[in-house]
């Protein structure tokens, strides 16, 4: 563990440029903290906030000047592992036939600034949907080789968030380069470094730091607890995919459909999910043709269209689909979890549908018909 003060961190994202990294992190847009390329730490949301709850978001003003004092926000850093749109290839009409190209992409060294423990976690777990099995994406394989990721303790938990109930935060334990825990008391302002990789203990070499005190790393630690204590939400796993397969016609996912639009924005902001669909597009003449992969939902009817119509016609079986997905199938498919705990699925649900709610009112239900059952058995031995 090692301590760099405050100016450092712009020293920081000066070695990164020189060592060819295109720098992305948070900085302010739109009224929210988004992630987008920065060209130094003045780009970084110093001295605001975030406020999160069921459907709702704002930034606010802090009184102080840290540079990570918010949590996540609307996007994820899938955004440039896994973007939006990409155009696979391209094809020109030739006399006789057409020629297709493929679009091999050089993409940019990223260097991200800020990823948090959770958001580490959902990296992993695309790595291995992405990468680990028989299909690898080229797209997310040549954008993720090179990244060199800064990371960051949380120091404070959002309204939404329930990392601690998933195992995967706000502390980071693996899967960075370097690691920050931003520390500001009284006239104080510095970083606790923790070096994870040899590469990040070059570029931490090339600034000025030294090895952080006994006091200083408690202080690290007392950062991190305030923030594992602040969860605004919680979820019991015990036993959820079992719960959850237990539970396929529960009448609480026609409660659920009945308030969901189907607008696929929890599908969007989850750093997690990775289904995506295929375009083609040709222009007016007929002599240039693309092909286009985007993001998709299975909260669309298109996305379980299959032979004249779709597997999944109502919200309320898109919405178990998800949900029982991301907690349950998951598992099986994947051997994890496909839920961080990251919370922004609640935040921008417009009509606030909350996951840690849903799990809860089938566990109570189960909870309830169990203890029923006991008390009739007790009362008729
Ligand atoms: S399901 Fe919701 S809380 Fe879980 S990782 Fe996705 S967006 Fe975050
Ligand atoms: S749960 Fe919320 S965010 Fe997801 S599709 Fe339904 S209304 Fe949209």
């Amino acid at each position: 563990m090692y301590v760099i003060e405050r100016p450092t961190l712009d020293a920081l994202l000066a070695v990164l440029q020189q060592r060819a990294f295109t720098l992305v992190g948070p900085t302010v847009r739109d009224g929210a903290i988004v992630y987008d390329e920065i060209a130094a730490a003045t780009d970084l949301p110093i001295g605001w906030t975030d406020e999160q709850e069921g459907g709702t978001y704002h930034l606010e003003r802090r009184d102080d000047a840290a540079v990570f004092g918010y949590v996540v926000g609307p996007q994820s850093w899938k955004r440039f592992l896994f973007p939006p749109t990409v155009r696979l290839w391209h094809a020109r009409r030739e006399t006789g036939g057409f020629q297709v190209q493929a679009d091999n992409e050089v993409p940019p060294r990223f260097a991200f600034i800020g990823v948090r423990a959770c958001e580490l976690h959902a990296i992993g777990i695309q790595d291995k949907v992405l990468l680990a099995g028989a299909h690898v994406d080229s797209v997310y394989e040549a954008r993720r080789q090179h990244v060199f990721i800064v990371a960051v303790n949380c120091g404070q938990a959002g309204g939404t968030c329930f990392c601690v109930s998933m195992q995967t935060g706000p502390q980071v334990s693996s899967g960075f380069d370097l690691a920050l825990t931003e520390i500001i008391e009284n006239d104080r302002h510095a970083f606790v470094v923790e070096v994870g990789t040899d590469r990040g203990a070059e570029v931490l070499h090339e600034l000025p730091h030294r090895a952080a005190s006994e006091e200083e790393q408690q202080a690290a630690r007392l950062v991190v607890e305030r923030a594992a204590g602040q969860m605004g939400r919680r979820m019991d796993t015990t036993d959820i995919k079992e719960l959850l397969y237990r539970h396929a016609e529960h009448p609480r996912w026609d409660d659920v459909a009945n308030r969901c639009l189907a607008c696929g924005n929890c599908t969007m902001v989850c750093p997690t999910c990775f289904c995506t669909t295929v375009e083609d597009t040709t222009d007016l003449t007929g002599e240039h043709a693309e092909r286009w992969r985007t993001w998709d939902s299975c909260f669309t009817l298109d996305f379980s269209y299959i032979h004249g119509g779709s597997v999944r016609a109502s919200a309320k079986s898109r919405y178990r689909q998800w949900l029982t997905h991301k907690l349950a199938s998951w598992i099986d498919q994947f051997g994890t979890s496909g839920c961080v705990g990251c919370g922004r699925c609640i935040t921008w649900c417009p009509v606030a549908i909350d996951i840690t709610e849903e799990v809860s009112a089938l566990r109570a239900s189960e909870n309830a018909t169990l203890a029923s059952a006991q008390e009739k058995h007790d009362g008729n031995p």
